[in-house]
């Protein structure tokens, strides 16, 4: 936010936030703070977070939802933002793909002044979707991984660490997905399954941080396994956001 500021997302899964006036949500930040910023390890971070954490008198929460857009079917009517479509917060795409939206059909309306407002929506529901499907996927995608719930997706969360910290190509096209700048769903889905690809590598050569040990054959299918959990993670969302 500033040379001196930061802001930190705190991702609480399940159905049920933990009660704040109980205390518990504190406790709940408390914990997954200290583990985020060890003591020892940064130990001015560590006291950062919890000072922050003592210091607010009330911790907004937020639910997250993948919501995604849908066919404009109101004449007369538009939706834009996170009134048509939502992401998960952690790639922070939300205003992009809101902002985005306002360009594009403000474009649309000055260049086609003869439209009648359907036909300006149906057109531009297409216009938009390239760039909402990437940013949306990403974020869905990423919250997986950095969730990391199982030993699978915390081997492609490495790779994808991993993959990231090349630099060069592999850092500048994904910050343009992130970003919005890059609104290509193939190339999206080329750079998705590298990283699942090197996954499988680290995971077969046996060089994975995450994933370590086992005889060959084990490491072999639990690769593989791997790949389809990465099919998994994507497949169905980009499936939702193809949808007319
Ligand atoms: C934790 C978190 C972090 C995020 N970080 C980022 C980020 O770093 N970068 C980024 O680009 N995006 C980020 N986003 C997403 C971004 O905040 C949203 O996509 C964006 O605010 C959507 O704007 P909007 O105008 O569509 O909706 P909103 O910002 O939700 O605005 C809707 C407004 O309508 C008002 N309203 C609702 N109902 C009524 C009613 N009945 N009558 C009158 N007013 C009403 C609400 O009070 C609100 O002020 C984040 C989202 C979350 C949850």
């Amino acid at each position: 936010m500033s040379e001196r500021e930061t802001r930190v997302l705190a991702d609480i899964p399940g159905p049920q936030l933990p009660s704040e006036a109980s205390g518990q949500l504190r406790t709940v930040l408390r914990d997954s703070l200290a583990r985020a910023a060890p003591k020892n390890i940064s130990p001015g971070l560590h006291a950062a977070l919890m000072s922050a954490l003592d210091d607010s008198r009330r911790i907004r929460c937020i639910g997250s939802k993948f919501v995604p857009a849908v066919a404009n079917k109101v004449d007369g009517a538009v939706w834009i933002g996170d009134a048509l479509n939502v992401r998960h917060p952690l790639t922070g795409g939300g205003m992009t793909i809101g902002l985005w939206d306002v360009v594009l059909l403000t474009d649309l309306l000055r260049e086609h002044p003869d439209l009648n407002m359907r036909q300006v929506t149906a057109k531009w529901q297409w216009q938009r979707r390239p760039r909402a499907l990437v940013v949306n996927v990403l974020s869905v995608a990423l919250h997986a991984l950095f969730a990391a719930e199982t030993k699978e997706l915390a081997l492609l969360r490495e790779a994808c660490f991993d993959y990231l910290a090349r630099g060069s190509y592999f850092t500048m096209q994904p910050s343009g997905f992130l970003s919005g700048l890059l609104p290509n769903p193939l190339l999206l889905l080329f750079h998705f399954f590298s990283v699942a690809f090197l996954a499988v590598y680290l995971r077969i050569s046996n060089t994975s941080v995450s994933y370590p040990g086992d005889a060959l054959p084990i490491r072999f299918y639990s690769a593989f396994y791997t790949l389809f959990v990465a099919a998994r993670v994507i497949l169905p969302v980009v499936w939702k956001e193809l949808q007319p």
